[in-house]
């Protein structure tokens, strides 16, 4: 059977992690959370780059009964497709912030999971200093005084790519449709392993930016 992007992840030492859904929590989610662990004997937590949480040491067997008790699901973390939304605080939390990332990553969240041709990864900044590094992401939304930037195409990893400007001083919900609208231009013509970035420049930026936005 074909694995699933929310499939426990072997360790190096045989156990399994997965990664949850979370990225703010409560004190009480976290204690309830926390006394789940307890209670599953899960050996270590750690955090993705995406600011989610990590739980290793859990039984495959026994995740959903997990999620249950915790009171929370497994995020997409491998494979093909659309991989955990990366937002920082912005302007509810952070006294930089220009933009409301909490409330910009809430409307994106439903994409992930989301297969497509290769991993994609999308990042939310609430200013220029980008946090969260949406310029060397596949889709990064910068927030400025006007609205988000949305960049396209970048990468980090094993070979780093500057994402190009598509559209700028966007509203949320505009921005949220362009991303709609780009993933699935993107599952219905990028070969299977071809990242964002490089089927962008396989096509070209002008048949890419006449295709999204018209
Ligand atoms: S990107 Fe801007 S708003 Fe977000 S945490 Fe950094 S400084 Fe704050």
């Amino acid at each position: 059977m074909a694995r699933k992007m929310t499939d426990p992840i072997k360790q190096r030492d045989g156990s399994y992690a997965i990664v949850l859904d979370k990225a703010i929590v409560t004190p009480e989610e976290l204690k309830r959370m926390a006394e789940a662990m307890e209670e599953f004997n899960i050996s270590l937590v750690k955090f993705t780059e995406s600011q989610r949480i990590v739980i290793v040491g859990i039984d495959p067997e026994r995740v959903n009964e997990f999620c249950e008790k915790a009171g929370v699901k497994v995020a997409p973390a491998t494979g093909k497709g659309v991989r955990s939304v990366k937002f920082c605080p912005g302007k509810v939390l952070c006294t930089m912030g220009l933009q409301d990332t909490i409330a910009m990553a809430e409307r994106l969240i439903k994409f992930e999971g989301m297969e497509l041709p290769d991993k994609l990864k999308i990042a939310v900044s609430g200013c220029p200093n980008s946090c969260t590094e949406p310029a060397v992401r596949d889709i990064g939304l910068m927030g400025k005084k006007d609205g988000f930037t949305l960049y396209v195409g970048g990468s980090a990893g094993r070979e780093p790519r500057i994402g190009r400007v598509l559209a700028e001083n966007l509203s949320m919900d505009e921005a949220e449709k362009l991303v709609e609208k780009i993933l699935k231009f993107y599952k219905e013509n990028a070969k299977k392993g071809q990242r964002l970035g490089k089927f962008i420049e396989e096509i070209g930026w002008d048949e890419f930016e006449v295709s999204i936005l018209g």
